[in-house]
């Protein structure tokens, strides 16, 4: 008899009893002898986990009276090595197996031969399901797979029987230690809670097949689609830009249209099982190989595969949600490989304690939302999913540029005296909410925060911010299902004043395209831009799709009747570029005039410095506009040409580098002469050892990520900007070999903190 063979006589039988009206532990009671009599086997047995206990809880073949007392723990015997290693046991004599234990109420010794396989529930062993023998021979392969098959379906019904403590097995940490993930603190901050992985697992609510043939051809559909998503994945800029991505993307391909792994499931399915339960199966049965191979290499070419087969199963069940809208946790802590800003502000900010990316780099559009969000985020951690899964307790030591995954006793403690201590510093910077930013030498540093959502505003005052420096409208965009209509714009930038009181606020025209990409803007958006970020994106796309300016521009005009106005453009690279923007608005603002609204009652512009072209220009450009605001962020990926969002290049430059330094040094000496403001909104002036090479430079307007404005006005009281100011031209003119050193030294020396 086949495999399949088996294992369909078998899941027969067993649909049956399942379907039956029996108590739960009746049922076992029918498994053990439904399987034990379809595989010829004098002994079968079910051992589940119950209070981190294996406990026997049906048998047929061993002494009854052995039912709910024999109890193995996890590692001890035959059966808990099995559900120790996730692994499959056959042997022939199990008495001369090293781990054989002895246990005289089962009246076992008179079987010989014995086969055990793990029944696991999100990929943890909950069980065991074994079978005994009078004659010393290895069950054939047949049985086995027979048997892992059967496991599978047993694990569905145990949990839906709820035979075992689900809760146990997952926040469990019976089967593997504690573990400590090492990344890059891309926000900071400090976190305890449960993973959620951003992609959930599919419930699979079906396991055995009702019509076979159905279900082949819902998996053949199924990898249709799948094969059609990887194919178009090679058109999206995650993928376009070479290198490590590449490589994901081929392996991925391969995997798609492995005729190994289709075949697999069709055979999975030819032995009754559902199209769903087919996929699980064979997966199951992969990591239980994998498991045996150490290799790094393959461990991650596994995720890849596991990733596939999560993507087919969401496919097939139609289950294509993420964690967002599944309900979730109150102590989140977000799982993912990466994300967009937009797949992260569907998340409920309440809900989310912190985010592990396996990618991610700095200055990434969804770190600065997740920045802007509070929450803090370790990017780069290598192999997350191989070790994390699902309901984990984590500890996110962001600053440490560490998760600890299963944390023991002691480590929770450390991470809560970790805790308290930064509450104290939260609590001093508190403090300072009320208090102007003085520098020692007594000149007003304005530290403004950046701003994105209407609940951001709150913050405003909670953190004692002058103002916001910067509002990014376009996160309006990404958290919206379609284009947000000028009424509903002009509603937001209403409720953003009124919220922002006297204090002022800077909006910045959308900036759309590069990595906030919109779905409902394609095809237009940039789709098929090879470089996205050097793309058709931010002013470039407004100016062309003038509809979309112009009702911004209603909107913030109308929003501002009565009040001032500040507007500011982004990714203006040449003059004409601002001067067609502010046409724009002029355009508007005749018109409300015409119509008798009330207008603002002033309105600045300034542009964004973000590309290294205009820096050339400012002579062109100054005298036409009241403020200019340099972004770190972009500037600096154009003036290393290294994209932002690229992990691998994360740590490459760095923001304090003199190349860096120099080139701010040149602007902010162009502006001299001029009556214009100049601000710093990018990342880099949230952060301390930064903001102080600003200061030093002769940045004096800061716009910043709501968590540092505490930490940046503290540290403006700690300076004398003379000094500071007059290092600074020592350093730019010969230069230390270490700039970042140099500057933490002189920092060190003056009892400033900077980390
Ligand atoms: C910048 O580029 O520095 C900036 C502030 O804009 P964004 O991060 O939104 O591109
Ligand atoms: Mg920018």
């Amino acid at each position: 008899m086949s495999a399949a063979a088996a294992a369909r006589t078998i899941l027969t039988n067993l649909h049956e009893v399942m379907a039956s009206r029996q108590h739960a532990q009746a049922k076992l009671d029918r498994v053990v002898d439904v399987i034990g009599e379809s595989l010829n086997s004098e002994v079968c047995s079910i051992y589940l986990l119950r209070e981190g206990m294996l406990e026997l809880f049906a048998t047929r073949g061993l002494n009854k009276a052995a039912v709910h007392v024999t109890r193995m723990a996890i590692g001890e015997g035959l059966v808990g090595t099995i559900a120790e290693n996730i692994a499959t046991l056959n042997l022939a004599e199990a008495a001369s197996h090293p781990d054989f234990q002895y246990r005289p109420e089962t009246g076992e010794e008179k079987f010989h031969s014995f086969a055990g396989v793990p029944i696991v529930y999100r990929e943890r062993a909950v069980g065991v399901l074994c079978v005994q023998h009078g004659d010393p021979r290895r069950y054939e392969d047949v049985e086995i797979e027979a048997l892992q098959t059967t496991a599978m379906v047993l694990s569905e019904l145990i949990a839906h029987a709820e035979l075992i403590d689900l809760e146990d097995v997952v926040e469990g940490t019976s089967f593997t230690g504690p573990a400590i993930i090492e990344g890059l603190t891309l926000v900071k901050g400090l976190a305890s809670g449960v993973a959620v992985f951003h992609q959930p697992r599919v419930q699979i609510t079906q396991v055995v097949a009702e019509d076979v043939e159905a279900e082949r051809q819902r998996v053949y559909r199924a990898f249709d689609k799948m094969r059609d998503q990887i194919d178009n994945l090679a058109n999206q800029s995650e993928f376009g830009v070479g290198g490590e991505h590449e490589e994901v993307l081929q392996t991925y391909k391969m995997f798609a249209y492995d005729e190994g792994w289709s075949r697999r499931i069709n055979e999975a399915i030819d032995s009754g099982l559902t199209a769903e339960a087919a996929i699980e199966r064979v997966q199951q049965r992969t990591r239980m190989r994998m498991r045996e191979i150490d290799d790094p290499l393959l461990a991650d070419r596994m995720h890849d595969l596991e990733d596939l087969s999560n993507r087919l199963l969401r496919i097939v069940s139609g289950q294509l949600g993420t964690a967002a809208t599944q309900g979730l946790r109150s102590d989140t802590i977000l799982i993912a490989r990466n994300l967009g800003p937009a797949e992260l502000l569907e998340y409920d900010r309440r809900r989310l304690k912190g985010v592990v990316l396996e990618e991610g780099s700095l200055t990434a559009h969804v770190v600065i939302v997740a920045r802007a969000m509070g929450v803090p985020v370790l990017g780069r951690a290598r192999g997350l999913r191989g070790v994390v899964r699902e309901g984990d307790h984590i500890l996110l030591e962001a600053e440490q540029g560490r998760a600890l995954v299963r944390p023991e006793a002691v480590m929770i403690e450390t991470f809560e005296a970790r805790l308290a201590k930064s509450r104290e510093k939260q609590a001093l910077y508190a403090e300072l909410r009320d208090v102007e930013p003085f520098t020692r030498d007594g000149t007003r540093i304005h530290v403004m925060m950046n701003a994105g959502l209407r609940d951001d505003m709150s913050t405003l005052k909670l953190v004692g911010a002058d103002g916001v420096g910067l509002f990014r409208t376009e996160f309006q965009f990404l958290v919206s299902a379609t284009l947000p209509q000028r009424e509903r714009q002009l509603r937001l930038y209403r409720d953003v004043l009124d919220a922002a009181g006297d204090k002022p606020v800077v909006f910045r025209t959308v900036d759309i395209g590069g990595d906030k990409a919109l779905p409902y803007l394609s095809p237009e958006s940039g789709e098929g831009d090879e470089n996205p970020a050097m793309g058709w994106r931010a002013l470039r796309l407004a100016l062309e799709r003038e509809g979309l300016l112009k009702a911004q521009a209603r909107a913030l005009l109308e929003a501002s009747a009565g009040r001032a106005l500040q507007v500011m453009f982004p990714l203006v690279s040449e003059p004409w570029e601002f001067d067609a923007a502010k046409a724009v608005f002029d355009e508007q603002l005749a018109y409300l005039k015409r119509q008798k609204k009330i207008l603002p009652k002033s309105i600045e512009y300034g542009a964004m410095l973000e590309v290294p072209a205009l820096a050339e220009v400012l002579d062109q450009l100054l005298p036409r506009l009241s403020f200019i605001s340099i972004g770190t962020n972009d500037l600096t990926q154009f003036l290393f040409a290294a994209d932002r969002a690229n992990p691998k290049l994360a740590e490459r430059y760095d923001w304090i580098g003199l190349p860096i330094l120099r080139f701010l040094k040149r602007v902010i000496v162009a502006t001299a002469g001029y009556p214009v403001r100049v601000t710093v909104c990018g990342e880099m002036g949230g952060r301390r050892l930064e903001a102080l090479a600003l200061l030093g430079l002769g940045i004096r307007n800061l716009s910043i990520t709501p968590v540092s404005v505490g930490a940046i006005k503290e540290l403006v009281r700690k300076v004398d900007l003379e000094e500071l100011t007059e290092a600074m031209n020592r350093w730019l003119a010969s230069p230390p070999p270490d700039m970042r050193a140099a500057i933490r030294h002189w920092a060190d020396e003056r009892g400033i903190e900077t980390d």
